[in-house]
């Protein structure tokens, strides 16, 4: 019998999470620890909102005021989120926050003519299944280019990686490829990811080799997610990352026991 019940969905991000560290996603995913919100991920939100609703508008209104009252909708909106309250990030420190958002959100229209963009959706929510497996995930922006070809395009707020890692950067959109040539039939020509920060976009266009690259990869991360079910055995990865997560009181690489985190864990995150 199995230790835990293998996931039968899974999105981009917890293909990361797993491959990223197995043990992290055990206790994010399985145990259903609680992973708490940081400014980074808050801010990032943030500015997918305001870019959602900024493109939501018809093409010609996409204008300079109007991207400041998407960003004003979108404060509005998160002066109350559950997560800007969890981290105390209110008065000064939220119009901070904002004024941050400002800047990344104007960045892009250094990057993109916003009148040229052409959506079909924006976050939209696909899934397929694969095997044993729904891959689930959410598409920040799906546009036509002016050929009328599908573009796949997914906003980062966080560092754009150096050139020996764009590979790896496109990894988790390569896997919205995958979903739209399943769900719409139809192969992506182009995925986008524009770092808003650096005003930088990293694009890449996906081939039949590719796409089946991600859906071999997707199965045997699934595999790997089931064995690791099956035994109960969810290694460690120790890197940089280890620096931010919130399970380290707990991981063996820092004389942690995994097996106290489904006890403590819970109580320790509400004291926090
Ligand atoms: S501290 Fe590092 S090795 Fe330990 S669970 Fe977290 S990411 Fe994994």
């Amino acid at each position: 019998m199995s230790v835990y019940a293998p996931p039968t969905t899974l999105s981009p991000s917890r293909i990361d999470s797993f491959l990223s560290c197995p043990l992290a996603f055990r206790f994010s995913s399985l145990d259903g620890l609680f992973d708490p919100p940081t400014e980074a991920t808050v801010r990032g939100t943030m500015v997918h909102r305001t870019l959602e609703h900024f493109y939501a508008k018809p093409s010609t209104d996409r204008t300079e005021d109007s991207l400041r009252s998407s960003l004003d909708q979108m404060l509005e909106e998160f002066s109350d989120d559950a997560d800007v309250l969890y981290l105390e990030l209110t008065g000064d420190k939220f119009e901070r926050l904002g004024s941050e958002c400002n800047k990344l959100a104007f960045n892009t229209l250094k990057m993109e003519d916003p009148i040229s963009v052409n959506p079909v959706g924006l976050e939209v929510r696909i899934e397929a299944t694969f095997g044993g497996v729904t891959l689930r995930g959410i598409i920040d922006r799906l546009e036509r280019n002016s050929d009328g070809q599908l573009v796949i395009t997914d906003y980062k707020t966080g560092r754009a990686p150096s050139p020996s890692f764009e590979k790896k950067a496109l990894a988790g959109v390569n896997f919205y490829a995958l979903l739209c040539q399943r769900e719409f039939s139809e192969d992506a020509s182009e995925l986008r990811l524009m770092y808003v920060k650096s005003s930088q976009t990293i694009s890449a266009r996906p081939t039949n080799k590719t796409i089946s690259f991600v859906e071999q990869r997707l199965t045997a991360v699934h595999k790997a997610i089931s064995q690791a079910c099956e035994t109960g055995q969810f290694a460690t990865r120790k890197s940089a990352l280890c620096n931010f997560c919130a399970f380290r009181t707990w991981c063996p690489e820092f004389g942690g026991d995994p097996q106290i985190a489904l006890v403590e864990a819970p109580r320790r995150m509400s004291e926090s």
